[in-house]
């Protein structure tokens, strides 16, 4: 039986019509001149309860529907006995029908389904038609068993319906074709996967449609076409992954369940695909095995220099001047930090992830936090040299000092970590009406484009030699975009491959002014040295 999609509900046969066919019929055999006929909703309760009283379908032949319903409403009030062997109950009716209304119980052996009233001219209840225990029998037989298929029409139709609101509603895609991979059906989810519309994909070849190739990008003959091969070898094809190509160009990571059902009265087949989009889950698992491969790795390598270090040191056979000791203590010292800092970012990342991130705001000068950072790294090592020029009436903001030193000390690390080394570092500064602009610049390998917005997700470096060769999990560019826009900013980075990069980030000014922009570089500005004691006016180093 084909699947009523809600959309383009195609089926005429009413369950109504073959009962008013078979009642007409009815009408003829008893030789009367109209007839109404009441079924009961419940199929059958003892007692049996007139169709109207327990609110069923009424269907008229030779009379209105409106007078069948009056006319069946006063047999319900005052109803006669019924005789034991079925025989007519006679009635006159005079403000309804003229003549004699004949009534009969609609029963088998499993149930009375309703009741059916002849309506005739005077004494033509007398006649054979009616009186003969043999037609009587077949008569209400033939409107009984109407009457149960037009019963059974109407619950499959529900049970139709309540299908196609499932498959209408269905998270996964799902397509139906006939034997020739036509579509038949085609479900919302789908339209959303394939770009299709449910119009258009109708009647249309499902391969032109869905449009599937390997998971590694090679498309797909007819022959291994999954609704093909259910078809063609009556098995289901059972959750298998594809490529599935949409209509704007969209790559779908999908796994497909394809079953081929043969109908038993035509012999007719058709099939059902369900598709199901596992982009989302397959990005979760990526992001499990790269967080494993990128931790261990990142955890292995201080772990290793500690150990080594450590047991050099320990041994009893070497003596170790102070100096030598001294230097391969700071060594296990720096390991150690860069682990702390790896487990301080990792927790990080799961805080944010859980939503957990809190920010303590404070009035806080940006230019006066960026010096001091960029000080603190130039006093931590110093052959890095960084210029920072920021304007020297840069307006306030209102954030979490800590969160906004470790933006800083990250993408001042980033410059330096992806630089040669020594290359300079520029740090300028910006306020617009509305936000405070902080720009790290660097000359160091630059970033891809196609990169450029995916290195601030989680775990996500660029694979090159420079990233090879630098340790990093791939948190830092995360953690920094989560502060930032915890604060109602932005972060972003523009970068030419081989040039340079510069990141940048906004802060909201802490009160809006409709103040004209201050630009770096401008009249007032002052450079400040980073590295302590240098002096005023000149760049670090
Ligand atoms: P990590 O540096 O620990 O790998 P980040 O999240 O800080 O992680 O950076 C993600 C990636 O972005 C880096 O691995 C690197 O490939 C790239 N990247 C970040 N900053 C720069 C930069 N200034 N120049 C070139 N590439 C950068």
């Amino acid at each position: 039986m084909a699947i009523l999609w809600p959309a383009g509900l195609t089926d005429q046969s009413q369950p109504g019509e073959s009962l008013r066919l078979a009642l007409r019929h009815a009408v003829a055999l008893a030789e009367a001149s109209a007839g109404a006929l009441t079924l009961r909703h419940d199929g059958g309760a003892d007692p049996p309860a007139s169709g109207l009283e327990s609110g069923g379908q009424v269907i008229a032949a030779g009379i209105s529907q409106d007078d069948a319903r009056r006319l069946l409403a006063a047999l319900a009030l005052d109803p006669l006995p019924e005789p034991l062997d079925g025989r007519p109950r006679v009635r006159a009716l005079p403000d309804i029908w003229a003549g004699e209304v004949v009534t009969l119980t609609l029963a088998d052996a499993d149930a009375a389904l309703g009741e059916v009233c002849f309506l005739g001219a005077s004494g033509f209840s007398a006649r054979r038609a009616l009186m003969d225990p043999f037609r009587r029998r077949a008569l209400v037989g033939m409107l009984v068993s109407a009457a149960r298929a037009s019963q059974e029409l109407t619950r499959l139709r529900q049970e139709n319906r309540q299908l196609g609101s499932i498959l209408h509603f269905s998270g996964d895609g799902i397509i139906t074709v006939d034997e020739g991979l036509r579509i038949t059906g085609f479900n919302p989810a789908m339209e959303a996967m394939t770009s299709w519309r449910q119009h258009e994909a109708l009647g249309r070849f499902a391969y032109e449609v869905v449009r599937l190739s390997t998971p590694q990008g090679a498309p797909i003959g007819l022959d291994r076409n999954p609704l093909a091969q259910a078809l063609a070898t009556g098995k289901p094809v059972l959750d298998r992954e594809y490529l599935l190509l949409a209509r704007d160009g969209e790559r779908v990571n999908v796994t497909v369940t394809a079953t081929a059902v043969r109908s038993p009265a035509s012999q007719q087949a058709s099939a059902i695909m369900n598709v199901r989009d596992i982009t989302r889950s397959r990005e979760t698992e990526e992001m499990r095995t790269t967080f494993i491969s990128v931790t261990s790795h990142e955890l292995q390598t201080p772990i290793a220099i500690i150990k080594g270090y450590a047991s050099t040191l320990a041994r009893d056979d070497v003596s170790w001047n102070a100096d030598m000791a001294r230097e391969r203590l700071r060594a296990i010292e720096e390991e150690a930090d860069r682990l702390s800092h790896l487990v301080a970012n990792l927790l990080y990342a799961s805080r944010i992830q859980a939503g957990g991130l809190k920010m303590r705001h404070e009035e806080l000068d940006l230019a006066a936090l960026t010096r001091s950072v960029a000080r603190r790294i130039v006093a931590r090592s110093p052959d890095t040299d960084i210029r920072v020029r920021l304007p020297a009436d840069l307006p306030l903001v209102n954030a979490d000092r800590e969160r906004i030193e470790e933006v800083l000390m990250n993408l001042l690390d980033n410059a330096i970590k992806y630089s040669p080394r020594g290359a300079r570092i520029r740090v300028r500064g910006q306020a617009t009406a509305d936000e405070i602009i902080i720009s790290v610049i660097d000359a160091g390998q630059g970033i891809p484009l196609r990169e450029q917005e995916r290195i601030f997700r989680r775990f996500e470096r660029v694979d090159n030699v420079a990233s090879r060769r630098t340790q990093g999990a791939g948190l830092g560019l995360y953690i920094c975009r989560a502060i930032i826009e915890a604060h109602g900013g932005r972060i972003w980075v523009s970068s030419e491959l081989g040039r340079g990069s510069t990141f940048s980030f906004s802060l909201p000014r802490e009160e809006r002014t409709s103040a004209p922009l201050v630009i770096f570089g401008g009249a007032g500005d002052v450079e400040h040295v980073t590295q302590e004691g240098t002096g005023d006016g000149t760049d670090a180093r």
